[in-house]
């Protein structure tokens, strides 16, 4: 069976795709920019004994989805699974009130204009292509930011609230096709994106309370989830929201 991950190459990504290599898919691992960190993931999944096939492709540009989606056809014949992973925080965290267009244009093309489209295309091939050994899936990585506001990154929330409703269009448009989609939304996890705010959300979790279990979350608790749907563990879900976030989600009183 054969995965796309986009992203694949580091952080949830990565942990997504080592995943899927162990539990027997070969997987395209696409990436932005970093070849290294793509090479290292993909010697990483041969050693599992799986293929791999690194893509570079930035998500956010029409010319580049069609050509991932190309060459992952052109090289395994068919995708089983896609995992809309790839995403960005904005590289400046600022304030609504002050937050500039090219920000927000830069995220919602890459966080959500881009999976919506190539969610579209991967469709559209899944649907064409052979009957396989299962019907294809479609997972989409949002964010507990899908239904949190935190008013100095706007866009990023605003992209991936819109990734909510994509995964229910979708989950609504593809049911016909046996093709079942599934939205999974990480709380707080220890990646590069977070590295950054590392001391403000150790605060959050073991001083703050914010979640009821006080941990950082792991590439490999995202990973568990996509490795259920990949795996046929929800067959008659769709459009289904599953929480990654250490229940960040409740509300307490
Ligand atoms: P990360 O460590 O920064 O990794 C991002 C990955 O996406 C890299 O493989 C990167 O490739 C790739 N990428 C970036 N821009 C791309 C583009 N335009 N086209 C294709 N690939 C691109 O991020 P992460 O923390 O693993 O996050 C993965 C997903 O989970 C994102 O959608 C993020 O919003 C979501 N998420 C993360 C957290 C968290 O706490 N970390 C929480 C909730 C949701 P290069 O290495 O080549 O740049």
């Amino acid at each position: 069976m054969i995965a796309l991950v986009t992203g694949g190459s580091r952080g949830i990504g990565r942990g997504i795709v080592l995943s899927l290599a162990r539990a027997g898919y070969d997987v395209v691992v696409n990436y932005a920019g970093n070849v290294d960190a793509a090479k290292e993931v993909a010697a990483e999944v041969e050693a599992l004994g799986r293929r791999a096939l690194i893509v570079q492709a930035d998500v956010s540009v029409a010319a580049d989805r069609e050509r991932l989606l190309a060459e992952s056809y052109a090289a395994f014949g068919r995708l089983d699974l896609l995992v809309s992973n790839a995403g960005v925080a904005p590289t400046v965290r600022a304030d609504i009130l002050e937050a500039d267009e090219e920000s927000f244009d830069r995220v919602l093309g890459i966080n959500l204009k881009g999976p919506y489209f190539l969610i579209q295309s991967a469709a559209n091939r899944m649907i064409a292509q052979p009957e396989g050994e299962t019907r294809p899936k479609i997972v989409i990585i949002s964010s507990n930011s899908a239904y949190t506001a935190s008013v100095n990154r706007g866009d990023y929330c605003v992209s991936k609230a819109g990734l909510g409703m994509v995964t229910q269009l979708f989950a609504a448009r593809l049911a016909e096709h046996g093709i079942n989609v599934y939205e999974i939304r990480p709380g707080i996890i220890a990646t590069d994106m977070t590295g950054a705010v590392t001391a403000k959300y150790d605060d959050l979790i073991f001083n703050r309370g914010i979640q009821p279990i006080r941990r950082w979350g792991r590439p490999d608790d995202v990973a568990r989830a996509v490795v259920a749907v990949a795996t046929d563990l929800l067959p008659h879900s769709t459009g289904e929201v599953i929480n990654v976030d250490g229940g960040f989600h409740l509300k307490t009183l």
